[in-house]
């Protein structure tokens, strides 16, 4: 646990989307049953506080996709992430910390969306998506280019803060490289009333793949990635407070914020 003089936040995680037409053998290496259905949502996540501060901020993790890369990619966009920020009274164009966990396409597809924002993003992601792997379309095909792109303006344009392994952006809240998933994956550990909570981005699409040892196939470095899982572990207080990046349950078990069912409050205990 932190110690009391640790500040606390509120988090929140907001569906944007949904990908219902999606089976097991498409999220685990070795599935059980391959054809079994298997969705995943498509989340951005707010952290507010410190907790009774005269003076609280907002980080936002990660930007989501934009309705032109939904549509190009067969996913169903319920609203846009800016959408889902207004209706917890976040202005996407107000926010000042951005967290981007990693470059793929429904993660950094919604730069514009924020436009006042610093962007948080480790070096060795930079280097990865821009770099010799992207000439292998198998590794290229998460990555969206016009993406990379806007992190290029952005960095020319002194809004893209580097990190390079572990670093705290605000008292508390701490960043994580990760790997296995993309080339610098980050994932961000959060102070909360219940303790620590890691929002694992994408080091972790789904509560099976960390509890079943079992990846998600869309991975660069398998070994790195079950690592990672330990890591993790190392990080957060208990299984329910590592929080996977596309898990559908993750809606379901939480407590929903202000009776809305599309955004729930993760700094609360589960309830299911
Ligand atoms: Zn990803
Ligand atoms: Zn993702």
């Amino acid at each position: 646990m932190a110690s009391p003089e640790t500040p606390t936040y509120e988090i929140l995680a907001l569906r944007y989307g949904i990908f219902d037409g999606r089976i097991a053998a498409q999220n685990y290496l070795m599935p059980d049953d391959h054809m079994a259905p298997d969705p995943l949502d498509f989340l951005v996540f707010a952290i507010q506080g410190p907790t009774g501060s005269d003076n609280p901020r907002t980080i936002v993790m990660d930007t989501g996709f934009n309705p032109v890369s939904a549509k190009r990619r067969g996913r169903e966009i319920l609203c846009t992430p800016a959408e889902a920020l207004r209706n917890a009274d976040i202005d996407s164009t107000e926010v000042r910390d951005v967290i981007l966990t990693h470059m793929h396409w429904d993660h950094a597809g919604g730069m514009d969306y924020f436009p006042k924002a610093m962007f948080h993003l480790q070096e060795s992601e930079m280097e990865y998506c821009t770099g010799r792997c992207m000439c292998q379309p198998f590794l290229r095909r998460p990555f969206d280019v016009d993406d990379v792109q806007s992190a290029i303006r952005a960095l020319y344009a002194d809004r893209i803060r580097f990190h390079d392994g572990t670093a705290e952006i605000a008292p508390g809240i701490t960043l994580h490289l990760i790997g296995g998933h993309s080339g610098g994956i980050q994932s961000v550990r959060v102070p909360t009333k219940r303790g620590w909570v890691v929002l694992a981005g994408d080091a972790v699409h789904l509560w099976g793949n960390i509890r079943k040892r079992n990846p998600f196939p869309v991975v660069v470095d398998v070994a790195r990635m079950l690592r990672g899982f330990e890591i993790l572990e190392a990080l957060a207080d208990g299984p329910d407070h590592i929080i996977p990046g596309h898990d559908p349950l993750i809606l379901k078990r939480f407590p929903p914020h202000n009776g809305n069912k599309e955004i729930v409050r993760l700094d609360l205990p589960p309830i299911g």
